[in-house]
C-alpha cells in the first residue's frame, strides 16, 4: 500500500476559535500539488465556500517553505516539489450547526468538509488522521466521539484514526469535549449516542428506544455489509433542531425540552420530534448515503451538482421517518396520523406548490430551497414535505391497485438491492422505473401529474381506500399546525393572510400569502405593525384583533414601512380550509380495513 495522507487536527486556540490542520502528502504532483477545500457539504445543497474560513495557509517540505499560490476561491497550488509535502492551515471555526465547525473553550466540533483540504488527484488515497488535544488549556478533560475507525487511538480518546479515502475522511464528524455516552447494540451492531450540552435526561430510555427503532429499520432493508458501527452525535441546545446524515453516524441538534427526563414514560410531542429526527437521519444511511443519485457518484464538491431527484431521498426518507416510529411501536397509529395530517397542512398552505414541481424544487435547491425568503412559501415547494406526500400517495396507490400484494416497501427493497448494495448511482428516472416494474402498474400518469406536474395529490381518495377519512377545516388560530379536529372553545378568526412575528423587539409582518387580503391591501413583509382599527397590533394579539371582526368586514391596519406610516384598508375574508386532520373510518369496508392494518402495522415484534 502506498503511504497514506497524514492529516492532523488540533484546536490550537479554542478562545480564538481556531483549528490548526495539516496534511502531509508522500508523493506530491511533481507539476505542483493542488489542494482544495470543498465549496459544499454532502447532504446540504448550498454553496458555502468553506475555504473562506482559512485565515493562514503555508506549505513546507523537508523543513523548508514551499511557495503556494491561490488559483481560485477554494484551491491552492504548491510549487513543484518531489519530497513529502506538508500543507498547514489555520481555520476559523465558529459555526454552531450540524454542518459546520465550531471550537470554543467548552468543546470542539467539525464536519470534515469544513476543515480538511483534499489532495487534488489523490482523492482515493487512504487518510490517517491524528486528532490532537487542544494546545491551550480548556475547562474539562475532553473526550473524542467519532465514527471514524481508530488506528491505535483508544475509543473516545485523542489519537490516530483512519479513513479509506477523502470522501470517507469527511464523512465522520468529530465532537470533542465533556461528552456523555450511551451504548447499545442493534442487530448485534455496536451503536452509541454521544451527547454534548449541559442537560439532564433519561439516557437508558433513549438507548432503549433507539435500539428498537434502529433494529426495525435494520430488519427492513438489511444491514449494509460495511455497517459495523453507528454513532448518533447529539448537541443539546436551549432551542435547537437539525440533523445531517453520514454513512456511519449522524450529527444532530435538539432542544433541551425534547429529551425525556428520568421518571417520565409518556412520549411527549417534543420527544416524538427528537425520535423522528433520529429515525430520519438513520434511514438516510441507506437512502442517500448508499443509494445515491447517479449525479452524486462521485460528488463534485467544488461546484453545484444538479439533480431532480432530491425528493426521492429527502421526501421518501421524511415519509419513512415517522412511519418507522409507528412500526417500532414507539408511537400509536393515532399519533402517526396526527403527524401525517400536519404534513398535509404544511403542503396545503404552501401556495408555491402550484408554481414549482418537485423535480424543479430538487434541481433548484441550491438557489431557492436553501436560500429562502419571505416569499418562498408563495413561490417554491419543499421536496421534503411534498416529497413525503408523493411517497405516501405512491405507497397507497400501489397497495390499492395491487390488492395489497405490493407496496412502496417492495420498491425500496429493490432499490436497495440494485443501487445501494452495488453502489451504482440511481438514474434520474430510476425510482419511477422501479415503481413500475416492482408493482406491475402503469404509473406514468402518476409521475407526470405529481412529480413532473404541480397537480394536488389525490390524498382524500387514497386515504379513504386505506380506511382513513381526511378532513379539512379552517385554522383555530395562527399557531394551529393541524393534526387535530377543530377546537370547540374558539372560533377561527377571519383571514388576513399574513403572519406577524417579533423581530428585534418589533412585531413585523413575515409571510404575506399570495391571493390574500393582506397582499391586495398592500401589506408587505417587514412592515412594522402598529394598529388594527385603532387598537395596538402585536404578534401575540393578532388572532384576537381579527376575531373582533367577521369575514366581509373592512378594517384599517396601520404599519410603518421604513419611516413612513401606511394605512391599509383590508377586506377580511372567510378563512381557507387548509388545516388537515385524519380519522379512522369506522364505516370502512373489509378491503380498506385490511389495507389500513397492513399499512399501519407494528412490525418490530
Ligand atoms: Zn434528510
Amino acid at each position: 500500500m502506498s503511504t497514506p495522507h497524514q492529516y492532523s487536527i488540533t484546536a490550537t486556540d479554542p478562545g480564538a476559535h481556531l483549528f490548526s490542520v495539516s496534511v502531509t502528502v508522500a508523493k506530491p504532483d511533481p507539476a505542483g500539488q493542488e489542494f482544495a477545500i470543498p465549496a459544499w457539504i454532502p447532504g446540504s445543497y448550498l454553496i458555502r465556500d468553506l475555504a473562506r474560513q482559512v485565515v493562514a495557509i503555508s506549505a513546507a517540505a523537508e523543513g523548508r517553505e514551499i511557495g503556494l499560490s491561490k488559483t481560485d476561491k477554494s484551491t491552492w497550488q504548491a510549487d513543484p516539489c518531489e519530497s513529502p509535502l506538508t500543507l498547514t492551515a489555520q481555520i476559523y471555526a465558529y459555526d454552531l450547526s450540524v454542518r459546520g465547525a465550531h471550537v470554543d473553550t467548552t468543546h470542539a466540533f467539525f464536519d470534515g468538509a469544513c476543515v480538511f483540504p483534499v489532495v487534488v488527484g489523490q482523492e482515493d488515497q487512504t487518510c490517517q488522521l491524528d486528532i490532537l488535544p487542544p494546545q491551550k488549556p480548556v475547562g474539562n478533560d475532553w473526550r473524542v466521539a467519532t465514527s471514524m475507525q481508530p488506528l491505535g487511538a483508544k475509543r473516545y480518546e485523542f489519537g490516530t484514526y483512519i479513513a479509506a479515502n477523502y470522501a470517507e475522511l469527511i464523512d465522520h464528524p468529530v465532537e470533542m469535549g465533556d461528552i456523555l455516552i450511551g451504548e447499545f447494540e442493534a442487530c448485534n451492531i455496536p451503536h452509541a449516542i454521544a451527547v454534548i450540552g449541559h442537560t439532564h435526561f433519561d439516557m437508558a430510555r433513549i438507548c432503549h428506544d433507539l435500539k428498537t427503532l434502529c433494529e426495525t429499520q435494520l430488519k427492513f432493508l438489511g444491514a449494509p455489509k460495511n455497517l459495523d458501527r453507528y454513532l448518533f452525535l447529539l448537541r443539546v441546545e436551549e432551542d435547537g433542531y437539525g440533523g445531517l446524515e453520514h454513512r456511519w453516524s449522524s450529527s444532530l441538534s435538539c432542544s433541551r425540552k425534547d429529551l425525556p427526563r428520568r421518571g417520565e414514560t409518556k412520549v411527549s410531542d417534543d420527544y416524538r420530534k427528537f425520535l423522528g429526527l433520529c429515525s430520519h437521519e438513520y434511514f438516510h444511511l441507506w437512502n442517500v448515503k448508499r443509494i445515491k443519485p447517479e449525479r452524486f457518484t462521485p460528488y463534485d464538491l467544488r461546484a453545484e451538482t444538479y439533480t431532480g431527484i432530491l425528493w426521492v431521498f429527502e421526501g421518501i426518507t421524511s415519509y419513512y421517518d415517522d412511519l418507522f416510529l409507528l412500526r417500532s411501536g414507539l408511537i400509536s397509529s393515532k399519533s402517526f396520523l396526527e403527524l401525517l395530517a400536519k404534513t398535509i397542512t404544511r403542503v396545503t398552505r404552501n401556495r408555491g406548490r402550484h408554481l414549482q414541481n418537485i423535480e424543479e424544487s430538487s434541481f433548484d435547491a441550491w438557489t431557492r430551497f436553501y436560500k429562502q425568503d419571505a416569499n418562498s412559501s408563495n413561490a417554491i415547494v419543499s421536496y421534503y414535505t411534498k416529497g413525503s406526500l408523493i411517497a405516501l400517495a405512491l405507497d397507497l396507490t400501489i397497495r390499492k391497485d395491487t390488492d395489497g400484494k405490493k407496496s412502496l416497501d417492495d420498491v425500496m427493497r429493490e432499490c436497495w438491492s440494485l443501487y445501494g448494495e452495488t453502489g451504482e448511482g440511481l438514474p434520474e428516472r430510476g425510482l419511477e422505473s422501479l415503481a413500475r416494474s416492482v408493482s406491475g402498474l402503469e404509473l406514468e400518469d402518476f409521475f407526470d401529474r405529481y412529480v413532473r406536474g404541480t397537480a394536488d395529490l389525490p390524498l382524500a381518495g387514497l386515504l379513504k381506500a386505506a380506511g382513513i377519512n381526511m378532513r379539512m377545516r379552517a385554522a383555530n388560530n395562527s399557531k394551529d399546525m393541524g393534526g387535530k379536529p377543530a377546537s370547540s372553545s374558539s372560533m377561527p378568526p377571519p383571514w388576513l393572510g399574513a403572519t406577524l412575528k417579533v423581530e428585534a423587539g418589533a412585531s413585523r409582518f413575515g409571510v404575506v400569502h399570495s391571493g390574500s387580503p393582506a397582499e391586495s391591501a398592500g401589506i408587505a413583509p417587514g412592515d412594522e405593525a402598529v394598529a388594527l382599527d385603532g387598537l395596538r397590533l402585536r404578534a401575540h394579539n393578532l388572532d384576537d384583533r381579527l376575531r373582533d371582526h367577521h369575514a366581509g368586514d373592512t378594517v384599517t391596519i396601520t404599519a410603518f414601512r421604513e419611516e413612513s406610516l401606511l394605512r391599509h384598508r383590508v377586506k377580511l375574508v372567510a378563512p381557507p380550509e387548509d388545516t388537515c386532520y385524519l380519522e379512522i373510518d369506522s364505516d370502512a369496508d373489509g378491503g380498506a380495513e385490511k389495507c389500513r392494518k397492513d399499512w399501519l402495522a407494528n412490525i418490530s415484534k
